[in-house]
């Protein structure tokens, strides 16, 4: 419970107007995208490093609990408040403090909006290339401690690939500078990979220096149909074990093209379509039609249906319409989406999604899987009626299931979604005694109080 005494110092040290106690307020911070809620003490609402100092020395003097929060965009629980917690909203620490071509880095608060860090970049003929689905909203921090990633992970790689330092505050309240501003760095522990992808369980990042790469010149994207979910399964493989690299390789299992249909942004799809891929290819202008051919020839096999492909933004647009509505399009088939978000290596893909499809025979459940096949990383949604007793018991034992399947194929929880509070229970299934013990290590030191996000990421001992 959070004393007067506490208050008011966070009252002088944000002033008051960055303190939230109404009810009203802490209502709109007790949620993420989970369909859960728990309401924090407060909300508060830092602008400055310093000032996050101040929390955290505060917070572990008085051995209260925070939860850091970028937009709440998050699916397992990861900025969901503990009891007893504050939140710490970074969406005031919203300024872009250098941008520097030369050394091709973007210097960031945690709360600047992910998207708008590109579109900065792109200003000087330069990108940032995480691409997160949410990026329109999302926050560089949530990003950051979520190692999160977007279709042009497949070519670009994952946030964590893209940092070159960082600045943060530990759980006890010591400020850190981790990494570099260049390229190349090989003097201290490389501290910036292991908060990244940490959930605020470790730190709370004050800024990051962001890495950027030249944009591409031009791009062009391949809709291709396929007549079952092996062809295209069977064709993801192809295209990897050839040299170019695609800058997206998306799948879509044959319910999700039910799922779209019914929503109605099938756009021609060809009659007897079970599965589709989509491929995008990106770099110089004058090469772009020669990736696009070796491409085309990777994709011809058994199964194939249709390729159309697109040169303009107004066609790649069109082509890309289908997988881009399908978040709002599985909806229409059941109130609640379990959703998961497993990953497995990219050879053993065919038989996750064979799997998945005797899964769904087996405890009689509408599954859909779509996502990243050129990273092997497949959202996995199990529909389901809440208030459906019996049908909620045969999607926890399937959803069992599919852990179990995912970590047998050698495969892992979480592509990019993390771990956060939903699936804590599953880790000790994947990492072995010792790395958990390890890890846990790691926490105390960082944060030897607990006061960090606890109840994320890490298992219970128990
Ligand atoms: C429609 C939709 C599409 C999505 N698409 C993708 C996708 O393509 N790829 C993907 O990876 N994810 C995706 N997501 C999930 C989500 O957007 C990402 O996990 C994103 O990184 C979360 O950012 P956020 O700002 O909303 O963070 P939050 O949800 O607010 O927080 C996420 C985690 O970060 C921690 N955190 C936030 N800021 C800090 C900080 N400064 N220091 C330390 N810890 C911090 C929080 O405590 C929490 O554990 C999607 C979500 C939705 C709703």
């Amino acid at each position: 419970m959070i004393t007067g005494e506490v208050l008011q110092a966070l009252r002088e040290l944000l002033g008051a107007e960055r303190v939230f106690r109404d009810d009203a307020t802490r209502a709109l911070y007790a949620t993420d995208e989970t369909p859960k809620s728990y309401l924090p003490e407060a909300v508060l609402f830092p602008t400055t490093h310093e000032q996050v100092v101040g929390i955290v020395r505060l917070a572990n003097r008085h051995l209260l609990p925070l939860v850091p929060r970028g937009a709440g965009s998050g699916n397992v629980g990861g900025a969901l408040p503990a009891p007893g917690s504050l939140v710490v909203s970074f969406e005031c620490m919203n300024r872009i403090l250098e941008f520097d071509p030369a050394d091709r880095l973007i210097v960031t608060q945690p709360g600047v909006v992910t998207d708008d860090i590109d579109a900065l970049a792109a200003s000087a003929g330069l990108m940032y290339a995480p691409d997160p689905g949410s990026g329109g909203y999302c926050r560089i921090g949530g990003n950051l401690a979520m190692n999160a990633a977007g279709p042009r992970a497949v070519k670009y790689g994952a946030t964590r690939d893209h940092v070159l330092g960082l600045r943060a505050v530990t759980g006890d309240g010591r400020e850190i500078r981790v990494g570099a501003r260049t390229t190349k760095y090989a003097t201290a522990y490389d501290l910036s990979r292991l908060l990244v992808g940490s959930e605020g369980t470790l730190a709370l990042i004050t800024e990051a220096t962001l890495r950027l790469l030249p944009a591409p010149e031009a791009v062009a994207s391949l809709r291709v149909c396929f007549d079952s979910d092996t062809a295209a399964c069977a064709a993801v493989g192809r295209i990897m074990a050839q040299p170019v690299l695609p800058c997206a390789l998306e799948f879509m299992d044959r319910r999700a093209i039910d799922a779209i249909r019914e929503y109605g942004v099938a756009d021609g799809l060809p009659a007897g379509t079970r599965a589709l891929l989509m491929v995008e290819a990106d770099g110089a202008a004058d090469q772009l039609p020669r990736q696009i051919a070796a491409l085309e020839a990777a994709l011809a096999g058994a199964g194939l249906l249709e390729i159309r492909s697109g040169f303009t933004p107004a066609d790649i647009a069109r082509l890309w319409t289908a997988r881009k509505s399908l978040s709002h399009a599985v909806k229409k088939i059941a109130p609640l989406k379990i959703n998961e978000d497993v990953v497995v290596p990219v050879s053993r893909l065919a038989e996750l999604v064979g799997a998945i499809d005797a899964l769904a025979a087996t405890w009689r459940l509408p599954i859909v899987s779509f996502g990243h096949a050129g990273n092997g990383n497949l959202h996995v949604n199990l529909m389901v009626h809440p208030d459906d007793a019996d049908e909620m018991a045969r999607a926890g034992a399937c959803h069992d299931a599919l852990i179990e399947t995912v970590l047998g194929l050698g495969g892992s929880l979480s592509g990019e979604h993390g771990i956060g509070s939903e699936k804590r229970r599953y880790v000790a299934r994947e990492l072995d005694a010792e790395t958990l013990a390890l890890m846990r290590d790691l926490k105390r030191w960082f944060d030897p109080n607990g006061i960090l996000n606890p109840g994320k990421k890490l298992p219970d001992p128990s």
